[in-house]
């Protein structure tokens, strides 16, 4: 078998980034860009985001999608090849690594991890059955906020970070009132999010409901409403609602490489050395949410995947 200079799996921006430096360093990437896994799509978290307005080039605002196209172009342009599958299974114990999906099997020199990150649920029993049955429960407004079920209705967004008040925001354009349910009486939101949750607050689009948690999804087939318990006061209502979106954070996607890799209690990936993308395991890098719980941003996801890709480009010529 064929053994690539470099395998890089995930293409949110730091993969497809890691690929345009690597297929420009002559290293012919292959990147496995997945299909399904953690609930994302080729192109990553990005793919379900409307405007990015905060990526340094664009002064008047980016779509997710698009800007993911142009990622994927660009790398495709200087001879990434891509398999849009699923890795299933690597193995990182021996040289050369190896990396599979179900239809293909890679041997690398070196690998790239940048698989991302997924959306948290609660854990309610309700909650996966009408998320599955697609009965008004989701991790992602952009997706499924334009549904016709929800047009005019009353929606709930559960968080208090950027993505429940980004989320929110989204909802309003179709919703009649979107509730903001978080479990505490602040919300961990940017001071630019904060301003535009109360600036939607104040004109009736939304409506706190502080220092709550969701006890249950009420509804059979379809969403009727959240149960609902004020931690402060114990009392729990039931707040009537079409539809309930969670935007409660993410869980980095790194189960694939968890036996071989060093990962910290929340699953993301060790980068020993300050600044650098090295993993535990010489010859395997991480770049992207997979290994940033801090900043989780596009632009540092491409900037960790523009470093590992020369992190790996070096690590390759000291090994000749
Ligand atoms: P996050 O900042 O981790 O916020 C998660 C929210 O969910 C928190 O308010 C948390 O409550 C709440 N939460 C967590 N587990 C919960 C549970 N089991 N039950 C009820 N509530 C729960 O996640 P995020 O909003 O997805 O943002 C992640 C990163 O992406 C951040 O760095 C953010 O700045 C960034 N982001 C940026 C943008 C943008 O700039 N356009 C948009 C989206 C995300 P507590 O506050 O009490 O912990």
């Amino acid at each position: 078998m064929n053994v690539e200079n470099v395998v890089i799996i995930g293409s949110g921006p730091a993969g497809l980034t890691a690929a345009i430096y690597a297929a420009r360093a002559a290293l012919n990437p292959l990147m496995f860009e997945g299909f399904s896994a953690g609930g994302l799509i080729p192109g990553g978290q990005l793919m379900f985001t409307t405007d990015v307005e905060n990526y340094p080039g664009f002064p008047q605002g980016v779509l997710g999608p698009t800007m993911m196209k142009a990622f994927r172009e660009q790398a495709a342009r200087f001879g990434t090849r891509f398999v849009t599958e699923d890795v299933r299974e690597v193995d990182f114990t021996k040289r050369p690594f190896r990396i599979a999906s179900d239809e293909h099997t890679a041997q690398a020199r070196a690998v790239i991890i940048a698989t991302g990150a997924s959306a948290n649920w609660l854990g309610l029993p309700n909650e996966k059955r009408l998320a599955d049955s697609g009965g008004g429960v989701s991790a992602c407004a952009v997706c499924d906020g334009a549904l016709p079920a929800f047009r005019n209705q009353d929606l709930a967004v559960v968080g208090g970070g950027d993505s429940a008040v980004e989320e929110g925001s989204y909802l309003t354009k179709f919703a009649r009132k979107v509730y903001l349910i978080h479990r505490r009486d602040q919300l961990r939101a940017s001071k630019a999010m904060q301003e535009r949750f109360f600036k939607l607050t104040e004109q009736g689009k939304m409506q706190p409901v502080w220092d709550s948690l969701v006890l249950d999804v009420l509804g059979d087939q379809a969403v009727t409403g959240l149960r609902v318990k004020n931690v402060k006061s114990g009392a729990v209502s039931d707040l009537a609602v079409r539809g309930v979106f969670m935007a409660i954070g993410h869980t980095p996607n790194s189960h694939i490489v968890r036996d071989f890799v060093a990962c910290d209690e929340k699953g993301y990936i060790k980068l020993p050395q300050p600044g650098r993308t090295h993993t535990s395991v010489p010859g395997v890098f991480a770049a992207g949410d997979v290994a940033d719980h801090v900043y989780r941003q596009a632009v540092t996801a491409a900037g960790s995947g523009c470093m590992a890709a020369l992190d790996c480009e070096r690590w390759l010529a000291e090994q000749e």
